[in-house]
């Protein structure tokens, strides 16, 4: 028989008096394992055969020189929903991943060259809209995590930043140390800003402030959802502040054991 979980809550009154619950939480956690293990399997499943209609989709692609321009727009879009799958099923794989698997001990990476690699991707985004993309962040810094998912959560802020900032918008990346000794790398920019009503909910899954814009810009609506949770790995919060018609900020704050300055990192896993 499985172990029972119990949830012991206490809630104080007044000077003497106290309530004590204890709530029986294994069904509730039991469902929600089985939640998890089912978005797992079906993003697992559904791998396959899409692979497979893309593969079909390329074929045909590359007959397109010799079928009507009907048909040759009709391929382009099949090959765009299907990419857009792909992105899904990957997004919801790494969520899962980050919900479920079991963590290595962390590793001291090189922050700049991690930032240097984001200000890279993003710039190559923000070319086509002519937007300038700028790192402040001059001192060597190492901090304590995992390179592929500090990547993919910095990288999904850089990106909302050039997706939701019109033509010839400005976005800086930086990090910065507050006084408490926390190290906080946070991304600016100047574009549509987000109504204040939405900022609570922003990292629920598919939750989106503008439905219609963002599926326009082609996101899966998990971007938020995977930054919190590999924060959370981190032992870090997200922060976000935001006017409408003037910007967003998202800073990511980690706490002082995640980070360190000067000195130099060597050996293979360093990037
Ligand atoms: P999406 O794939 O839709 O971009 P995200 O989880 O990354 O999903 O973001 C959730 C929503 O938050 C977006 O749909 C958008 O409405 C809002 N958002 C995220 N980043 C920004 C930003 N820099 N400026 C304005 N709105 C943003």
């Amino acid at each position: 028989a499985s172990k029972r979980q119990l949830q012991i809550s206490i809630t104080a009154f007044g000077r003497h008096e106290r309530l004590l619950v204890i709530q029986d939480v294994t069904r509730l956690r039991q469902l929600e394992q089985m939640r998890k293990d089912f978005v797992a399997n079906v993003s697992h499943e559904l791998r396959t055969p899409l692979t497979v209609l893309s593969g079909y989709i390329e074929t045909l692609q590359d007959l397109s020189a010799e079928l009507p321009p009907r048909w040759q727009r009709i391929l382009q879009q099949m090959s765009e929903q299907s990419g857009r799958m792909d992105v899904l099923i990957k997004d919801l794989l790494m969520l899962s991943r980050l919900e479920t698997t079991r963590q290595e001990p962390p590793q001291w990476l090189d922050l700049n060259a991690l930032l240097e690699q984001i200000l890279r991707d993003a710039r190559a985004l923000a070319a086509s809209k002519h937007q300038q993309v700028e790192l402040q962040a001059d001192a060597p810094l190492q901090i304590l995590g995992y390179p592929g998912e500090l990547r993919s959560a910095f990288s999904n802020l850089a990106f909302n930043a050039c997706k939701y900032t019109p033509d010839g918008g400005h976005i800086v990346l930086s990090w910065q140390v507050l006084d408490n000794g926390c190290g906080v790398f946070a991304v600016q920019d100047n574009g549509m800003g987000i109504e204040a009503q939405h900022i609570p909910r922003l990292t629920e899954r598919f939750y989106r402030a503008d439905p219609s814009r963002s599926k326009a810009t082609g996101g899966t609506g998990l971007g938020l959802a995977i930054v919190k949770h590999v924060l959370l790995r981190h032992d870090a919060t997200l922060e976000i502040t935001s006017t409408p018609g003037t910007g967003s900020c998202f800073r990511c704050v980690f706490p002082a054991s995640r980070w360190q300055t000067g000195k130099q990192l060597t050996g293979p896993d360093q990037q």
